[in-house]
């Protein structure tokens, strides 16, 4: 499963177009949707969070595209200070995509970045502030 987010910009006359419904109903992508700025007869801003296998939400991309609204990839990443990582495990509580959890095999955090969701929660949830936002 892909989790990625993207800034959707749907031009005047396509701001009613239900493109998150068919994302969701047509090509089974879970779509959570993180700001919306819409309104009838002027340019429309949405930033989505899409999770699906990669094939599939290619397809959704592309059929987005070809639906001639603007979709860019919003390009953020959690960066994480492993070396001096303490463990405590504060993190793992706030983190509800499971991008964070504690091994029972190591009593350790792992940080697995392909589940995160950029939601941001962990920079205050970590006493030593060891993660911060890389923006490509
Ligand atoms: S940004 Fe959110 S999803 Fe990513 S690791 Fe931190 S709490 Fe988990
Ligand atoms: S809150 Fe900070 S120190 Fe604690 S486990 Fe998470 S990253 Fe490590």
């Amino acid at each position: 499963m892909t989790h990625k987010r993207f800034v959707l910009t749907f031009p005047p006359e396509l701001t009613s177009e239900p493109i998150t419904y068919k994302l969701i109903k047509d090509f089974d992508i879970m779509v959570n949707i993180l700001n919306a700025d819409i309104s009838p007869g002027k340019i429309g801003h949405l930033v989505l969070e899409m999770s699906a296998p990669g094939k599939v939400l290619k397809s959704g991309i592309e059929y987005i595209k070809g639906q001639n609204v603007e979709c860019v990839p919003l390009e953020k990443k959690i960066f994480y200070q492993a070396d001096n990582c303490i463990h405590c495990g504060s993190c793992t509580a706030v983190c509800f995509s499971g991008a964070l959890t504690m091994s029972r095999a190591t009593n350790e955090m792992v940080f697995n970045p392909e589940k995160c969701v950029v939601c941001e929660l962990c920079l205050k949830a970590c006493p030593l502030r060891l993660f911060s936002i890389d923006i490509e």
